[in-house]
């Protein structure tokens, strides 16, 4: 009886998940925050970073080398989870996600999500040391400038050993148990690695400690839905996210300006 039991925990349906290549997982976030997600602003252009119009020029030039791109940001419509502001879908999923790493004795924790182009600047340039092309280079191996951020969108969490750092995050049980099978425990709760191993041109150097939310409904779908530019949350064709939908132009642009520019 107990032998039956046991058998029948999981369901065949529930392990369905495609295994993945690092730029398959990359391919699968730029895809779901171009035609899936709710609540984007699209990127406007390039952001000030150091003031300086010059050296902000070769700021840009040096990280779009590296493979950092415009990201979108959150719009009005933001939650939150254990304290850490992120998208209501991202908030729920990580509910889910923590306790059931609770249950399976991991106790990491959500130690940033959505973080604007502000927070953003004012992080890279504490982070800069000098002007120089090699110093720039340097500061992009782990930290993005303002409007090149997965965190700006509110889909990004950084996970953090409970009682450790990020960096350490990849030598610990818990990423380990995230990471098993390809992803398997992430995945169930629509995660994926956010810059996964074996991708050379993502912006910073790989980051075990952040996964995205994309939705298990695109996870299982894949790079069919990829390919297709459309997949099982679109709402309509175009890839305009569903909290466009019914704004016309003007009163689109009236409802994101404040958000749109950030100074
Ligand atoms: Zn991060």
């Amino acid at each position: 009886m107990v032998l039956a039991t046991v058998a029948t925990t999981e369901s065949p349906v529930e392990e369905a998940f495609p295994t993945y290549t690092g730029d398959e997982f990359k391919l699968l976030y730029d895809h779901a925050v171009r035609h899936e997600l709710p609540n984007l602003i699209p990127p406007s252009g390039r952001l000030p970073v150091s003031g300086d119009p010059d050296l902000d020029e070769r700021i840009w030039d040096i990280a779009t080398a590296r493979g950092y791109v415009l990201r979108p940001v959150a719009g009005p419509d933001l939650g939150s989870a254990d304290g850490v502001p992120m998208q209501p879908q991202a908030a729920a999923a990580w509910v889910e996600l923590r306790e059931a790493a609770r249950a399976a004795g991991h106790r990491f924790v959500v130690s940033s999500a959505y973080r604007s182009p502000d927070s953003q600047r004012i992080q890279f340039n504490s982070k800069l040391r000098g002007t120089s092309d090699e110093a720039i280079d340097a500061a992009l191996t782990w930290y993005s400038i303002p409007g090149t951020s997965k965190h700006h969108g509110g889909y990004a969490l950084d996970f953090r050993y409970s009682d450790g750092t990020f960096g350490e995050f990849r030598q610990t049980p818990d990423y380990a148990w995230l990471a098993a099978d390809n992803f398997l425990n992430a995945k169930r709760y629509g995660f994926i690695p956010s810059y996964p191993d074996d991708v050379t041109t993502q912006g910073p150097n790989p980051e075990p400690w952040e996964f995205v939310w994309v939705g298990v409904d695109l996870i299982r779908c894949g790079m069919p839905c990829v390919e297709a530019g459309s997949g099982p949350m679109a709402r309509h064709p175009g890839g305009e996210s569903p909290v466009e939908f019914g704004l016309d132009r003007d009163a689109r642009r009236r409802r994101w300006r404040p958000l749109a520019f950030i100074g």
